[in-house]
């Protein structure tokens, strides 16, 4: 017989209206709790900066979106689809394979609409605790503030699923001799236009995919963006494609009158240092006694990256992997989730869960790894995709996994020009010729 229960989502961004649909489908009695007056999360694009552009000062005021005015997607509609949900072209709207991020924003708020997600949402609802009842495994207290007011509300649910987000706390590195260096300082979380770096010498530390794609967009205002990237043994050298875009090693130091000197000895007097250093998952109002912790950006111990041992299935985190498509992920890891709460799936015991997670740990160390890419799962992503399809009792699938690999590879190979010269026509074609293009 299947199990109905009530339901704690936090967040209402991608993860939280997946983990919605899902509860909801497999009868469970849902509440979604956002802090936002909207839904969308990192979708909703806000034009403020935070008062401390690093993101320190605990006491800030804080902004949850880290999108900037011009961003693109940097994966193709068909990686950002629902497994049964299509990012479909809008009318009027950017018709393009990676269209800006107001079409993201409008494709949510259509998979809310045609689910009748926005009436499950508490608007303004900052979750501030979450806890145990007197240690009662299905009994979880959920507290809350509505904005604008003082007062905590309370009430018990039976599950809790976290679906935060970890894209809003600014992680940053250390810089030799930064408390003297005279310039401007700011993480990538609080970059949203180039206008005020007109003119401007910018040093970015980083070249994931912010300082990729941030380098470009700042590069049409300022005077010279030099990049201080990991890559071994770089040389310093100017981009090709850009007469004011120059790669460098890591930074050495950095000098009171402004220099900032690479670890090659070269160097280049900055107005401003842009950290594209990633960001730390931050769970501020989970209360478990030490039994789930957050430590060097490893969020553990969780089973595939989603139930901790022993809250299972009673707590459950959807969203934490990265390095692979968000989307399809969070939709999965949702209908999981909704199934072994129903009952119709069942998790292997505690103890396997936990064998499981420390072995993987353990190859971690074992690799040399350090913890806090214990949820970077690239590039065993269709693994973990299969795995997850495999429990819910469906087919494994690869044209996603692979569809992933290419984009990364193009984006490597094409520079900037990658999302305007992807095959969209081939891919459509491997799609529908795929045994499974969609799941239903
Ligand atoms: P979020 O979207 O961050 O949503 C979390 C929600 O939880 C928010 O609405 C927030 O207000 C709410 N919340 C947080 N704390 C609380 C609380 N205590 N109480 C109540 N509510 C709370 N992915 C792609 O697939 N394609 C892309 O092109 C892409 N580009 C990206 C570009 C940037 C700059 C960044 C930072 C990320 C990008 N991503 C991209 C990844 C993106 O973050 C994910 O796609 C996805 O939006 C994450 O969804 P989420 O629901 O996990 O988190």
């Amino acid at each position: 017989m299947s199990r109905s229960v009530k339901a704690a989502v936090i967040g209402a961004g991608v993860a939280g209206l997946c983990a919605a649909r899902e509860l909801r489908r497999e009868g469970h009695r849902v509440v979604i709790f956002e802090k936002a007056d909207r839904i969308g999360g990192m979708w909703i694009y806000d034009p403020r900066v935070e008062s401390d552009p690093l993101g320190i000062d605990p006491n800030r005021e804080t902004v949850h979106s880290s999108l900037y005015r011009s961003l693109r997607t940097n994966l193709p509609r068909q990686l950002m689809s629902f497994l049964d949900y299509p990012f479909a072209k809008r009318e009027n709207g950017d018709q393009r394979a990676f269209p800006y991020h107001e079409e993201v924003l409008w494709f949510l708020n259509k998979f809310a609409d045609d689910f009748g997600l926005v009436e499950l949402v508490r608007f303004n609802s900052e979750v501030v605790r979450v806890e145990r009842v007197e240690e009662k495994e299905d009994e979880w207290s959920v507290e809350w503030r509505t904005s604008g007011s003082d007062s905590v509300s309370q009430e018990v649910f039976e599950a809790v699923i976290v679906c935060t987000g970890h894209q809003s706390e600014p992680e940053l590195t250390s810089v030799v001799g930064i408390e003297k260096w005279p310039g401007y300082q700011i993480h990538s979380h609080n970059y949203r236009v180039p206008e005020p770096f007109k003119d401007q010498t910018v040093v970015i530390i980083g070249y994931g995919p912010s300082g990729y794609e941030i380098s470009r967009d700042i590069a049409t205002e300022a005077k010279q963006v030099h990049i201080a990237t990991k890559i071994p043994n770089v040389q310093v050298q100017r981009l090709e494609s850009h007469n004011n875009i120059w790669l460098h090693m890591m930074i050495k130091h950095v000098c009171e009158d402004g220099k900032v000197v690479f670890q090659d000895g070269s160097f280049v007097y900055a107005d401003t240092i842009l950290y594209c250093t990633g960001y730390k998952y931050h769970c501020p109002f989970l209360e478990t006694n030490g039994i789930v912790t957050v430590e060097e950006n490893r969020v553990g111990p969780l089973f595939k990256h989603v139930f901790p041992p022993r809250l299972a299935p009673w707590l459950s985190f959807i969203g934490i992997p990265y390095q692979d498509t968000a989307f399809p992920v969070m939709d999965l890891q949702s209908k999981w989730v909704a199934q072994v709460l129903s009952g119709k799936v069942l998790l292997p015991s505690e103890e396997e869960m936990t064998v499981s997670t420390e072995e993987l740990y353990r190859q971690m160390e074992e690799k040399g790894l350090r913890k806090r890419y214990t949820h970077a799962i690239y590039p065993n992503g269709i693994e973990y995709f299969n795995w997850i399809l495999g429990q819910i009792g469906l087919p494994p699938e690869d044209w996603r996994g692979k569809l992933f690999l290419e984009i990364i590879e193009n984006a490597i190979a094409m520079n900037y020009g990658y999302r305007d010269e992807w095959d969209e026509a081939y891919w459509e074609s491997v799609i529908k010729e795929s045994s499974q293009p969609l799941v239903n």
